[in-house]
């Protein structure tokens, strides 16, 4: 395992002094479904928005196990997953894109705005007929002059009720299949460019995620991140990051659980003694441990492994699945059930459902397509 330097403890102890304050009052955001607007203050304030940007347009300049490091500290320091979901959503959706694959005037006009979280982001790749198929989409882009014009509609777009920049994924050559995605960072008030009403979804309901239409919304070509025809390149690195940082985030609170877990079987009486004395109780906070430690070895391993540019299909399926999996069990043994079992529900799904990663290990072993 990583051994961690006294700068990435420092870091990690720095801006986790914030993480509780992030969590207060979050039944009521979760019952209001709203986006925790006062939180967000407060995210902003921390610096860590800031962690994984260069300091040349305001970030802290550190690399992704560090800002993992960092989130996984999150996740057991901020009690609302809805916050959490919507830091590493707004961190990685556009941050990690624009700063990757966006031009030098790109990055100066708004990675200044997406790492002081006084833009907020987010990214459009589901439509109501493709979800797991992302690359199946239907909403096309045409060139025309110095813009391209975009078309269709986008499904369960997370942060996008309150969402400044969008990264829209769209066909500019359709018969050209994942060759002909190109994506896009599209501002607010483009003309052409709707939002639905907030939705309600799987997961937490704070913060609601929504539709969003576009029709003929001309955005221009300067506006492209990477090449034209390279969308699945930029989906791809993004994806790997979000899986990366969300699921990082999620064995924060997998420990946050496990810890409340274990103070509460070694003090609750149960017939005259702490309930953990009892096998059947043990073996499940055990159970609790092994999917917890399994999960961050998965994840860290494959992050380093990603950073040292080796691929990382399978690794990244693997993570994904059995994080996936240890979250939803860790969250069945908690106190506060119905609220950890719908956080937990919605990292089984976002960022590639866990049914589908058995699809991408069958392909890395020659059997069957790729999801
Ligand atoms: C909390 C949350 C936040 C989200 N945020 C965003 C966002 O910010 N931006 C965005 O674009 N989207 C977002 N999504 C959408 C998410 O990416 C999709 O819901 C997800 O990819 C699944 O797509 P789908 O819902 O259309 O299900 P479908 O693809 O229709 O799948 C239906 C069922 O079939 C199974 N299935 C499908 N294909 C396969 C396969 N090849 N092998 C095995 N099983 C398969 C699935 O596992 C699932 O059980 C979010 C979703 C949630 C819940």
């Amino acid at each position: 395992m990583i051994a961690w330097s006294k700068d990435d403890e420092r870091l990690r102890e720095g801006i986790g002094q914030w993480f509780g304050k992030f969590g207060e009052d979050f039944s009521r955001y979760d019952r209001e479904a709203a986006f925790p607007r006062e939180p967000w203050l407060a995210v902003m304030e921390s610096g860590l928005l800031r962690l994984p940007f260069d300091e040349k347009w305001g970030g802290l300049g550190q690399s992704l196990l560090t800002t993992m490091y960092v989130l996984e500290e999150l996740g057991r320091g901020c009690p609302d997953s809805a916050v959490n979901f919507a830091i590493t959503t707004h961190m990685v959706s556009t941050g990690i894109a624009l700063q990757r694959f966006g031009s030098t005037a790109l990055k100066d006009t708004y990675l200044p705005r997406i790492s002081a979280g006084t833009a907020i982001g987010a990214h459009a790749v589901t439509e109501p007929d493709s979800g797991s198929d992302a690359l199946g989409m239907r909403t096309t882009a045409t060139a025309d002059g110095d813009c391209y014009r975009l078309s269709g509609s986008k499904a369960f777009v997370g942060n996008g009720p309150v969402a400044d920049l969008v990264v829209v994924y769209a066909k500019t050559e359709p018969p050209a299949g994942p060759l002909g995605v190109t994506a896009f960072l599209v501002e607010r008030d483009t003309p052409g460019l709707t939002f639905g009403s907030p939705t309600g979804r799987t997961g937490p309901k704070s913060p609601p995620l929504c539709s969003l239409f576009l029709d003929d919304c001309r955005v221009p070509k300067t506006h492209i991140l990477g090449r034209v025809g390279a969308g699945s390149l930029v989906l791809d690195h993004v994806l790997t990051w979000e899986t990366l940082c969300c699921f990082i985030v999620s064995t924060g609170e997998m420990r946050r659980r496990l810890d409340r877990c274990v103070e509460y079987a070694g003090e609750g009486s149960a017939f005259g003694r702490p309930s953990g004395g009892f096998h059947a109780v043990a073996h499940r906070i055990v159970d609790m441990k092994i999917g917890l430690e399994t999960s961050r070895k998965w994840l860290y391993d494959t992050a380093e492994k990603f950073t040292a540019g080796r691929k990382v299909t399978a690794d990244l399926a693997i993570a994904q699945f059995v994080a996936g999996r240890a979250a939803l069990d860790s969250a069945l043994a908690e106190y506060g059930l119905e609220q950890e079992l719908r956080g937990a529900l919605a990292v089984t799904i976002h960022s590639g459902t866990t049914e589908t990663q058995y699809s991408r290990i069958a392909a890395t072993l020659g059997l069957g397509r790729a999801a």
